[in-house]
């Protein structure tokens, strides 16, 4: 749809329509933000860098809940409206084609989630703090943007808020200007990530490094004092599963990687770039969330790295992810990948067979067949490729389309581009047909 000022309004997402904009691609996103804790005010200027894709009288980006003080366009004030999700932005001069340009807002509110069908999503306020995990649709909850997963930028993150607490956001830290009662944080992260996996974490955490080494780039944890002893012990092997993961997939795909043990129950742990955020119930000192710290770390190659480019393609994320938990576990002694997938394809039998995995509908993106049928879909592959072929191709799926956006077909492309021969009747039966198939057997 495009608006009547001929800006084009909606993405073509069909899982949601109202979420992303046309008519330009985000290069960049420079967010100083001001947040004090109580009473949980977000003072924020966002300076966005984009390229029109057509000329432009008019364009949206996607911001909730905020007053909007001032919009300005390559420095000259634009006039706006902010309405139902949309930030409708008419600037002095139209934007030309292929031209690059900048979108300066400033906005003010309390920064609220916005609600959906799995609950929360977005900037969240805590008894002390903040936290973030917007995927799908949350990050209109606390910066203006171009929501679609298609559209990834590079960002710089600078959260200015009180003095006592940390913040981690996606990336290095930069700079770290300490004052008597607020503190800047300066985070910078260069590879391009979509809008869901920007993340902001504000709470009473101790920042640590991880004692032992373990694959190619630093590991650090943000972890509230009187969780360290069962983070330390729960947390052991991460960079062995590091380690892991970097022989199986390539190389990690970011400068550095990083965990928040939020002082709060989270329902699952939630996958940011580059950092993984997980709740204090997720570290019980026995190691009972072994398998989500591989499967979020995962997430790092499979989602972050390479993106879906559209919602439906849920799979190549969770999936993947969901694999990589029972890799985990066939590499540091415990069940091989071959025993999990028995087991989950017997007990997926037993549930409703009405969910097409390519394309399971936006209320059941999160279904958990979608995770287990994708690992399994996954697992029927590496039998029928065998495992040189099967983990070469992993590794070529993250090479190929690092940093970038890919599709159920480009996969299926690439896997029989690595089989040599056409996967159709294994591909049709396990992503585009509701019936679950029978696992295949090793040498059949
Ligand atoms: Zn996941």
């Amino acid at each position: 749809m495009s608006s009547r000022h001929g800006g084009a309004a909606r993405s073509d997402d069909p899982y949601f329509p109202q979420h992303g904009n046309g008519g330009y691609r985000v290069a960049h996103y420079d967010l100083e933000l001001d947040y004090k804790p109580l009473p949980g005010r977000l003072d924020g200027r966002a300076r966005i860098t984009a390229v029109a894709t057509q000329t432009l009288p008019s364009f949206t980006l996607d911001l909730e809940q905020f007053r909007v003080a001032r919009v300005a366009v390559n420095g000259k004030p634009a006039k706006f409206s902010l309405r139902s999700g949309k930030l409708h932005v008419h600037p002095a001069r139209a934007v030309h084609s292929g031209a690059e340009f900048v979108v300066d807002v400033r906005y003010v509110g309390t920064p609220r989630p916005v609600r959906s069908t799995w609950g929360d999503l977005g900037w969240e306020q805590l008894d002390e703090g903040a936290l973030v995990a917007s995927q799908p649709t949350g990050a209109p909850s606390w910066f203006p943007c171009n929501d679609h997963p298609s559209d990834k930028a590079t960002y710089r993150i600078a959260v200015t808020t009180a003095t006592p607490y940390t913040v981690v956001a996606n990336g290095k830290l930069v700079s770290r200007r300490v004052g008597a009662s607020a503190t800047t944080w300066v985070y910078e992260h260069a590879s391009p990530m979509p809008t869901y996996l920007a993340t902001v974490q504000i709470g009473p955490y101790e920042l640590v490094p991880f004692r032992s080494h373990g694959g190619s780039v630093p590991q650090r944890a943000a972890v509230p004092a009187g969780l360290m002893k069962r983070f330390r012990h729960d947390f052991a092997d991460q960079p062995a599963m590091m380690e892991t993961f970097e022989e199986l997939f390539g190389p990690y795909p970011f400068g550095e990687y990083a965990v928040v043990i939020v002082d709060e129950d989270l329902d699952v742990p939630v996958e940011a770039h580059g950092l993984s955020i997980f709740g204090r119930n997720h570290v019980d000192g026995h190691r009972g969330s072994e398998r989500l710290i591989a499967h979020e770390l995962a997430h790092q190659w499979f989602g972050n790295c390479v993106t879906l480019g559209s919602w439906r393609d849920i799979w190549l994320n969770e999936g993947f992810a969901a694999y990589s938990e029972w890799l985990w576990s066939e590499r540091s002694g415990g069940d091989s990948a071959g025993a999990h997938a028995a087991r989950v394809r017997a007990r997926l039998a037993t549930l409703p067979q009405d969910l097409v995995l390519a394309d399971p509908g936006a209320a059941r993106m999160f279904d958990d067949r979608v995770y287990r049928r994708g690992a399994l879909t996954v697992h029927a592959l590496r039998v029928v490729l065998d495992d040189g072929p099967f983990f070469a191709l992993l590794r070529d799926w993250v090479a190929t389309y690092r940093d970038s956006v890919a599709t159920t077909a480009d996969f299926v492309a690439l896997a029989e581009r690595h089989a040599g021969r056409s996967l159709k009747s294994l591909f049709d039966a396990w992503l585009f047909a509701p019936k679950l198939p029978v696992l295949p057997q090793p040498g059949a």
